[in-house]
């Protein structure tokens, strides 16, 4: 092969020569000087140089998997060939190379996938068919600015709804926010609150620690290198955080360092479980509340609790440290050992009928728990997405808190592993004069039933009752319209009715099945064809940035969000406050400049940062340790809840359980309890929907993104994970073709039976894309033709683990008929 060597064995990126780089490197030399020990810049390619005639540019993943990946695209004739993972770096962790995984390497072929939208669309159809036509960007821009006005002027701002989308949370330019700024210009929308990720911890660890949603609220997962034990609900960070980045490699590094057992409870053997643990627990799905019951039943009995601890930090362990006016009895204690309300002692035998774990086996694992000193414990958002998930997300918060690993080095709050983020900043949005806001989950509600939603029934916050539907919608690099979100059946029956929500403006990269639901479709750049800023999600050990270019021009008509937006404001007459005057170049050299407020060692422009590419900053030692300050004195640290302290009983939830309205099989209480709930455990043993149905994210796929490509369904193909068990008594073998149902619909997949699921539960690798037959019969295994739209009692989140189906085999003749 003819390649281009460079001599000196320090190749140099396209587009860079000698003199440019040697400059960089004395500036970065200088700077790194200043900023002290510990900072290191990645320099560019420092592997081959490219082939004769090809440049190499830097780019990123910015899907929402969170790690946003540094990639190099090389480009030939104006074609992206080939994507490489960062190599910059070192054998250092924290300063090592960012590798991505195989998703971000397939982006060439994510990027030139036969669905790619080319040009603005209209609907010419009924909505959902999936018929449009071509129109042009003007009339597309006219068609758009002229409905969002006409909208506003007939039913107010509150009317407009900018919805939920996941797909470019990496770029600074690329994401949500220029919209989000053009309409408060317009006098704003009404707001959402929570995501699909993890509504109900959110607010679990909210009334538990006070902690702010996106506010790291653990400790780091490398600090199981200081633990005794690490015990995860559910974590699965070997899928979840695959980048070289994030926290697989943290762990990794850290159990080798410790040589601490890891024990993973989760109804899946996942492959964190597979990877690292030395003990896999199965659970039936929701009922991790009733394990940590049964746990705490042992601890407390055997005296393994910290009770100094308790009563010095927590609200609400036993009556000593209960808030006055709260009749006695209602401590977690009481509610514990039976003295409580409902007398029921939370016996591990209690719990093993609920859970499915040996009571034998409860009774060890709280002993190892309370006699590890430290425990490192931590969910993930797998077990909260649940019908009744903030109880299981508090309730597992609770084994650290009875234990007294709150605050310390090798201890964590029993939330998620904590991250290291440095604050780059994003696009001023300026402020939404609307207040009102809706649980994100609940907009198909705010389309449908508007009027019916309320304060203490739906989480309706900042007014009592909602009075305006939803007539626009916003939908921009999302598949939350149909997909991701819940029900697809009745969703698209909802949406279908052009009679309630008036107008959908799509923005995407691809004919997914919520584009098919827009009135307006609008091509849109993928991060190959925009240059952007781009700042690290979960990067464990270190903080980068990437000045990316782009590698090719927009595929056909595809615009950038800003041109497309900047469009409107002119249409709109606020253009001026919209832009500040400036481009998208202008504002990226604007943001950039923001950038440096927060690292001033940066290059002094913009330009000057593309010819590096990537910048790394090492973590600062040693890692944080949540609320250590707070352990340390509580008095001058007090946490962010009403009382100052972990609140175990909260006052709030008190009141809360009182005054909303609930359906009868939800709860909420003042305490992290345990309550059987709608389509969970008990009910599978009961109705006509014997096996629980949960999802697990997958690594072909984040989400929906990139579940069109076909190198990684040829990887990792969409299979129904079965039990034998389950499998051997429908007669269904391994990649058998099989039904997949409830009330609510249908989808046939080929089944995976293995003895990573346990009997009784059934999984579907969640996002794979929507595809109907003339039946309505979804033929692609996706999972939210089986989810509900109910709500969680308290967040108002997405419980999409939380289903009950049946599983059949597909006889070849049926699947004839
Ligand atoms: S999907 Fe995530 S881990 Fe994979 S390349 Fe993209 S950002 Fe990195």
């Amino acid at each position: 092969m003819n390649r281009n060597r460079n001599p000196s064995h320090t190749p140099l990126p396209a587009g860079v020569n000698r003199r440019g780089f040697l400059k960089w490197g004395s500036i970065l030399a200088g700077t790194a000087a200043v900023a002290g020990p510990g900072v290191f810049y990645g320099l560019r390619a420092v592997t081959e140089s490219p082939v004769v005639d090809e440049k190499v540019v830097w780019t990123t993943c910015n899907v929402n998997c969170g790690s946003r990946c540094p990639l190099r695209a090389h480009v030939r004739d104006g074609l992206v060939t080939r994507i490489e993972t960062d190599n910059t770096g070192d054998g250092d962790f924290g300063t090592h190379e960012i590798r991505a995984c195989l998703r971000g390497r397939s982006m060439r072929r994510w990027a030139y996938s036969p669905e790619r939208l080319k040009y603005p669309m209209k609907r010419v159809g009924k909505r959902g068919e999936g018929r449009f036509e071509r129109i042009s960007w003007d009339e597309a821009l006219d068609i758009v600015s002229s409905e969002l006005r006409r909208i506003i002027d007939t039913y107010g701002n509150e009317a407009v709804y900018r919805h939920y989308g996941s797909g470019v949370l990496g770029g600074i330019v690329a994401r949500r926010e220029f919209f989000h700024r053009l309409v408060n210009l317009l006098g704003g929308s009404l707001n959402y609150y929570g995501d699909y990720s993890m509504a109900q911890i959110t607010a679990a660890m909210e009334y538990t620690y006070g902690a702010k949603y996106d506010e790291c609220n653990a400790n780091p997962i490398s600090d199981v290198a200081n633990c005794e034990l690490a015990v995860f609900f559910g974590n699965n960070p070997a899928a979840t955080r695959m980048s070289g980045g994030g926290s697989m490699y943290d762990l990794l590094r850290a159990r080798r360092k410790s040589g601490v057992r890891v024990i993973v409870i989760d109804p899946r053997f996942s492959d964190t479980a597979a990877t690292f643990a030395d003990e896999w627990i199965p659970i039936r799905p929701g009922t991790d509340a009733a394990l940590v019951a049964g746990l705490a039943f042992v601890l407390i009995t055997e005296k393994l609790v910290d009770e100094d601890f308790l009563h010095r930090y927590c609200v609400g362990y036993d009556q000593e440290t209960m808030p006055p006016g709260i009749p006695y009895g209602h401590a977690y204690r009481d509610y514990i050992l039976g003295t409580g309300p409902d007398r029921i002692r939370k016996t591990p035998d209690w719990a093993a009928s609920i859970t499915g774990i040996p009571a034998t086996r409860i009774r060890e694992l709280a002993r190892e728990i309370g006699t590890a000193k430290p425990c490192y414990i931590a969910q993930g958002w797998g077990p909260q997405r649940q019908a009744c998930g903030e109880q299981t997300a508090r309730s597992i918060a609770m084994l650290p808190i009875l234990t007294g690993n709150v605050g310390i080095q090798g201890g964590n709050t029993g939330d998620r592993e904590g991250f290291f983020r440095i604050p780059f900043p994003l696009v001023p949005e300026g402020e939404n004069p609307v207040r009102t806001s809706i649980p994100v989950f609940a907009w198909t509600r705010a389309v449908d039933d508007p009027l019916s939603m309320t304060a203490t029934r739906d989480g309706v916050r900042n007014k009592e009752q909602l009075d305006t539907p939803v007539k626009f919608i916003w939908n921009h690099a999302g598949n939350a319209l149909i997909n991701q979100h819940s029900d697809c059946r009745r969703t698209a029956e909802i949406l279908r009715d052009d009679t309630k929500c008036e107008m959908i403006v799509v923005l995407d990269n691809y004919m997914t099945s919520s584009a098919k639901f827009a009135d307006i479709l609008l091509p849109c750049c993928t991060c190959l064809e925009e240059e952007d800023i781009v700042f690290q999600g979960y990067a464990m050990e270190m903080g980068f940035l990437v000045c990316t270019e782009a590698a090719v021009a927009p595929f056909y008509e595809s615009r950038t969000l800003y041109d497309i937006v900047r469009g409107m404001a002119r249409r709109l007459g606020v253009d001026e406050e919209f832009s500040l005057g400036m481009d998208r170049r202008g504002w990226l050299e604007y943001m950039y400049a923001k950038c440096r407020e927060v690292k001033p060692e940066l290059p002094p422009t913009f330009a000057e940062a593309q010819k590096v590419g990537l910048f790394k900053w090492k973590r600062p030692d040693p890692p944080e340790v949540m609320y250590r300050e707070f352990r340390e004195n509580p008095e001058a640290h007090p946490l962010n809840t009403p009382s100052g302290r972990i609140e175990i009983f909260s006052e709030r939830l008190w009141e809360l359980a009182r005054t909303w309205e609930l359906p009868e099989d939800d709860s909420i209480t003042a305490l992290p309890e345990y309550h059987p709930t709608w389509e969970g455990a008990e009910q599978a043993r009961s109705g006509p929907y014997p096996l629980q149905l949960i999802g697990h994210h997958y690594k072909q796929r984040t989400h929906s993104s990139y579940g069109n490509v076909d190198w990684l369904q040829q990887v990792a193909p969409q299979e129904a994970w079965i039990n034998s068990l389950d499998a051997e008594t429908r007669d269904i073998r391994h990649n058998d073709m099989v039904r997949v149902f409830n009330d609510r619909g249908e989808t046939r997949v080929r089944a995976k039976v293995t003895e990573r699921i346990m009997p009784g539960v059934v999984t579907l690798p969640q996002g794979a894309w929507l595809k109907p037959d003339g039946n309505g019969v979804d033929r692609n295994g996706c999972i939210n033709v089986l989810t509900s739209l109910r709500t969680s009692p308290l967040a108002k989140g997405n419980p999409q683990h939380t289903n009950l189906v049946q599983v059949e085999k597909v006889r070849e003749e049926a699947e004839q008929c």
